[in-house]
């Protein structure tokens, strides 16, 4: 099928990124791979692709992602792939970017290796991956906390944002962690900031002063509360992060990622005790909560999966986020929002949305609604500008 002769596509149902309302039966009008418009398919009599008994979708987006680490939920494998060498975690970082793109994951944001080979990788495949990476490089964290494997910490003596400037590798993305992982001895136990004020702020400010964004990495009361009072632009995790920095977060707008799929991957992971395992089912309860709270908010709540984690596989992660959005009172619409046009606002990409104007897009689900997201791990096709995808490889029946 080639742009020319593809005028138009029937889609049984239509899910636009935009969190309104799924609608029925449709036909999207095509000129040079852009969308014309979409007008009802009841009375359409013209040449159409034939989906009406598919749902369409825009491609989606992992908005927190470590690429270079497998998923694999057997302790010895996760504490050698630790030592793995450049090469080892480059071909991990493929592996992953394969994962993704087999559930229809077009786009990620990697928030920190301390190697920074996720963003090496985005500059090597440049804009014509199919799945583009949008990559912080190696994260910051304080000297002795948490945070090694993913970030490099300030020399003694020397602020952060002199440390960022420095060694500044032109990433789009700063990536801050300024508290610890989840107590599993302790519900509810929070780690203290590892940066104060002061420092956070300027290390933000420099990073917007550059064009790029500040990414935090925040569980608890005070640490959410110092990166909003820094004006970052997205808090990670923001586990017990209490009702009063989600009213902040409703009113700034800042992008909030809850990365659900780890906590419930850690309450099965066999590398824990039972008793951690069961902490780590409450806090998921706990955060399930808290996002049905900031929805209730308003507040800009963005599909990101941390794969990479235990049991957390790349691409599919995010439709078990999807799941575990909507069981905490998101609609699929809605869900589907935070993954598709919520996600590419806070990571800057255009697209991600089925609208007139836009590119032709999209996921091909043979499915109704009824049956999504869990029937994202199987796709049928993915278009881009109205031509399915070559690269892209439907399971085999
Ligand atoms: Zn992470």
């Amino acid at each position: 099928m080639t742009q020319a002769t593809q005028q138009a596509i029937h889609a049984g149902w239509l899910i636009d990124g935009s969190g309104g309302p799924i609608r029925r039966n449709v036909v999207l009008r095509l000129n040079r791979g852009k969308i014309a418009e979409i007008v009802d398919g009841e009375n359409w009599r013209g040449p159409a692709l034939d989906l009406s008994r598919a749902t369409i979708l825009p491609p989606l987006i992992d908005a927190h992602v470590h690429l270079w680490l497998s998923a694999s939920a057997d302790p010895e494998y996760r504490a050698k792939q630790c030592q793995a060498t450049a090469e080892e975690m480059r071909w991990q970082i493929r592996q992953n970017l394969d994962y993704c793109l087999a559930h229809g994951v077009l786009a990620v944001r990697d928030l920190g290796d301390r190697h920074g080979l996720a963003w090496a990788e985005a500059k090597r495949l440049g804009s014509d991956a199919p799945v583009k990476i949008i990559a912080a490089g190696p994260g910051w964290h304080q000297e002795g906390r948490y945070g090694t494997l993913f970030a490099r910490a300030p020399e003694a003596g020397e602020t952060l944002a002199a440390a960022c400037q420095r060694l500044d590798d032109g990433a789009p993305w700063l990536k801050i962690f300024q508290s610890g992982a989840n107590n599993l001895k302790v519900f509810g136990q929070a780690a203290k900031p590892q940066f104060c004020l002061e420092e956070m702020r300027a290390a933000v400010a420099w990073a917007h002063g550059q064009g790029k964004k500040a990414a935090t990495h925040a569980n608890g009361e005070e640490a959410v509360r110092l990166a909003l009072e820094a004006g970052c632009d997205s808090i990670e995790h923001g586990y017990f992060m209490g009702g009063a920095n989600l009213r902040r977060m409703a009113a700034s707008g800042v992008a909030w990622v809850p990365t659900l799929v780890p906590m419930r991957a850690l309450a099965d992971y066999p590398g824990l005790s039972a008793a951690e395992r069961a902490i780590a089912a409450k806090n998921l309860a706990h955060q399930i909560e808290q996002v049905r709270l900031g929805q209730r908010l308003g507040v800009k709540i963005v599909c990101g999966s941390d794969a990479g984690c235990a049991g957390v596989i790349c691409g599919d992660a995010v439709r078990e986020e999807l799941a575990l959005l909507m069981k905490a009172g998101l609609t699929l619409a809605e869900a589907v929002r935070s993954a598709t046009r919520d996600a590419a606002t806070l990571l800057g990409l255009p697209g991600f949305i089925l609208a007139p104007g836009e590119d032709a897009d999209f996921l091909v689900v043979r499915a109704s609604p009824a049956q999504l997201p869990r029937k994202l791990f199987f796709l049928d096709a993915i278009y881009r500008q109205g031509e399915a995808d070559s690269r892209y490889h439907p399971p085999v029946r």
